[in-house]
């Protein structure tokens, strides 16, 4: 029975030399030091030996089966580390290649020129104020000075919810009453920046939806040599110091006197072009004196305060500036048109 032992340690450890993967590694281990192996057997059959010969025997066994164990993990051990190896040899990383390039995502052509013309306002000590998208037929209408049943509804019809009296704005203008309202009776100078909202067959030249920026300046004394000399200084860091402007009489519910300006065209300088449709001028903004009634509303006693007010539309400006000939293009989310800005 010893030299059956000293057989298969001899034959397990030869063997063992020739495996070369981890799969015959595994096939090794069951063979030898399974539960139905050889060495096993010779254990659970210690009970049928000779009384004088178990002893010796089962020290045998049981040393043989410390050394193929032995054996088994400095086998399995080397055997990984030259797997790793041939891996790092096979692999290899080639760190000189070239690396995939990132594309970069760009800013909306409607968020460049929005935010343009904050930075403009902002160097003139105009704050952003944020105000809700949606809004009730009270701020959206009732207070800026359109009453109900008023004909200057028409020219903003919107998007009504399932709830009475709460719709989508169709303008930033109740923003002024919000913001009036929050800080009366402290001067205010804030410009108002977000979509508005309107019920519009869409075309070339109009959306249903668009931001605007609204500026609102109210204070004692504020007149309007203030508003022309606000909005010129503004037109010429936004088009240049050259431009030239024109303020044309005009009719808001919230405003009055109310007044359009417009630039002198920036593609022809005056001479008349498709851009300016022959006039020499592009409209950019309308403007106004604050009402005394929307002043009322805000909270500011119109004997006591005045301010003025300006609307303008970034994507128009957009427009005219690069020459873009269709709205629908801001929010087609078409690449071809987004990456050219
Ligand atoms: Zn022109």
């Amino acid at each position: 029975m010893l030299e059956r032992l000293q057989e298969l340690e001899k034959e397990a450890l030869a063997a063992l030399e020739a495996v070369d993967a981890e799969d015959a590694l595994q096939a090794w281990k069951v063979k030898y030091m399974g539960r139905s192996a050889a060495l096993a057997e010779i254990t659970s059959g210690l009970g049928e030996l000779p009384k004088d010969e178990r002893p010796a025997v089962g020290k045998r066994a049981n040393q043989v089966k410390v050394t193929l164990e032995a054996a088994y993990n400095s086998r399995a051990q080397s055997l990984h580390a030259e797997s790793l190896k041939r891996s790092l040899r096979e692999q290899r990383l080639d760190v000189t290649l070239p690396g995939r390039p990132i594309v970069r995502g760009r800013i909306h052509p409607s968020n460049q020129i929005l935010r343009q013309i904050i930075a403009i306002w902002a160097e003139m000590g105009f704050q952003v104020y944020r105000s809700r998208d949606v809004e009730n037929d009270e701020y959206n209408f009732q207070l800026l000075n359109f009453p109900l049943h008023h004909p200057a509804r028409d020219m903003q019809d919107t998007f009504f919810t399932t709830q009475p009296d709460i719709l989508l704005r169709t303008h930033t203008s109740p923003g002024q009453i919000r913001v009036m309202r929050e800080r009366a009776p402290e001067p205010i100078r804030v410009v108002l920046p977000g979509m508005c909202y309107r019920y519009e067959q869409i075309t070339a030249r109009s959306e249903i939806q668009f931001n605007q920026v609204e500026g609102l300046a109210v204070g004692e004394r504020i007149t309007f040599a203030d508003l022309k000399g606000t909005l010129n200084a503004f037109a010429r860091r936004m088009f240049g110091q050259d431009v030239g402007t024109r303020f044309r009489a005009s009719y808001f519910p919230f405003t009055e006197p109310s007044a359009e300006m417009d630039i002198e065209c920036f593609v022809c300088a005056g001479e008349g072009c498709t851009v300016c449709k022959y006039t020499g001028w592009l409209e950019i903004l309308g403007c106004g004196m604050v009402h005394p009634i929307v002043l009322q509303n805000g909270g500011y006693a119109p004997e006591r305060y005045t301010g003025f007010a300006f609307g303008m539309g970034p994507e128009r400006i957009a427009m005219l500036k690069d020459g873009i000939d269709d709205i629908r293009y801001f929010w087609a989310n078409d690449l071809r048109f987004l990456e050219q800005f």
